[in-house]
């Protein structure tokens, strides 16, 4: 008989606890510097550790840093660790002896472990990086929207319902508006979509934590936020969210290419939400504080059209508020679609994912080798 070689496992894995353990695993193969932020209150669903873990490879006094974030928003976690683990197996390559990675795994560890894009409060953790005293004010338009979006029977979220309401109320306000209105973060209604918190959720105080112990001799410093759902189906979408005319901007056009200037396109308005509380811009503002220079980006990958994602949003809400009396099959089967919606099982999907996963990494890294060598 012959000797089946041991299949390597795949870094796309199926839950938050064996995906922290090959996270750990492969960082100590590695021989990366590991720290973990346990979090003080929430636990998994069976009693597991939560935790947000970091991998740091390469000298503490590097000149020039680059970090990828992944596990902002539960279900897309999945993705972005992939990419992570598969950079780090593979050797985890740096250009130059000044330069260092830092993994951040697991920003939201309880959506991730709880598969739901919130954290433990249902809070967005991508709109709670905001003054709060200085919050968004509620609107009239915020109601109307919470209130529709919120109808659900014991069977799920009332989808043709809620669809035929935003379509009224579409006529009166124009598809842009609606869409940044659903999509721009709210700090209202704690049970609706996209709320924003009312204080720093643990895992944005937890963020800034590390990025500070990190970036004490940072001169340069390169992040990549991962995220899933929105482009092209296992396309990247490149999300930069400052200004054209700044420094950071133009740093990352020559990072990533031109094709940052295209994110419009990947929205059923046209136009992008003018997003509040990003967990990359208080990223690059923290760089900024440490007088490094920074380059960031948002790096979504395509799964399906707005509108299919909308409905996953809905169900995580639904889960989260309406459920309690609906069977738990009814329960499980809206979880996977609500799952599968941000994290496809489809082969072809998972290996485009990491084949430009790759690619933007050394990208990636040679943008922040150029600015070296320019300095
Ligand atoms: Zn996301």
């Amino acid at each position: 008989m012959k000797n089946i070689p041991p299949t390597k496992p795949s870094v796309f894995s199926d839950d938050y606890q064996s995906a922290r353990e090959q996270f750990l695993n492969a960082a100590k193969a590695a021989s990366a510097t590991t720290e973990s932020y346990i979090h003080p209150s929430a636990q998994g669903p069976d009693g597991e550790t939560l935790s947000i873990d970091t991998a740091w490879i390469g000298p503490r006094d590097a000149s020039s840093v680059m970090i990828m974030i992944c596990g902002t928003h539960g279900p897309e976690s999945f993705t972005g660790a992939a990419i992570q683990l598969d950079w780090l197996q593979s050797g985890a390559y740096l250009p130059s002896s000044s330069m260092s990675m830092l993994l951040i795994h697991a920003a939201n560890p309880f959506g991730w472990a709880h598969c739901s894009r919130t954290t433990e409060h249902n809070v967005d953790l991508n709109r709670n990086f905001i003054d709060h005293p200085n919050k968004l004010a509620e609107t009239g338009l915020t109601r109307s929207i919470q209130n529709i979006l919120c109808r659900s029977t014991s069977r799920g979220p009332r989808f043709n319902h809620i669809m035929l309401s935003l379509g009224k109320l579409l006529v009166s306000t124009g598809s842009a508006k609606l869409q940044n209105e659903i999509s721009q973060g709210q700090y209202s209604y704690s049970c609706g979509i996209g709320f924003g918190g009312h204080r720093a959720e643990w895992s944005n105080t937890s963020i800034k934590t590390i990025l500070h112990r990190n970036l004490e001799h940072a001169e340069h410093v390169t992040i990549i936020d991962w995220h899933t759902g929105i482009g092209q189906y296992g396309e990247p979408c490149f999300l930069c969210f400052d200004e054209i005319t700044t420094p950071e901007y133009q740093r990352a056009i020559k990072t990533w290419g031109e094709k940052i200037r295209n994110s419009n396109a990947s929205y059923t308005s046209g136009e992008r939400p003018e997003y509040h509380g990003l967990l990359i811009n208080a990223a690059r503002d923290a760089v900024k504080a440490c007088g490094a220079k920074a380059t960031t980006c948002v790096i979504e990958f395509g799964t399906y059209s707005n509108f299919k994602m909308l409905k996953a949003l809905l169900i995580d809400r639904w889960l989260r508020f309406d459920a309690h009396t609906s069977r738990p099959k009814r329960k499980l089967k809206l979880k996977e679609k609500m799952l599968r919606s941000f994290y496809p099982t489809d082969t072809q999907w998972r290996a485009n994912v990491l084949r430009h996963g790759e690619k933007i990494i050394a990208d990636s890294l040679a943008g922040l080798h150029a600015q070296e060598v320019k300095a």
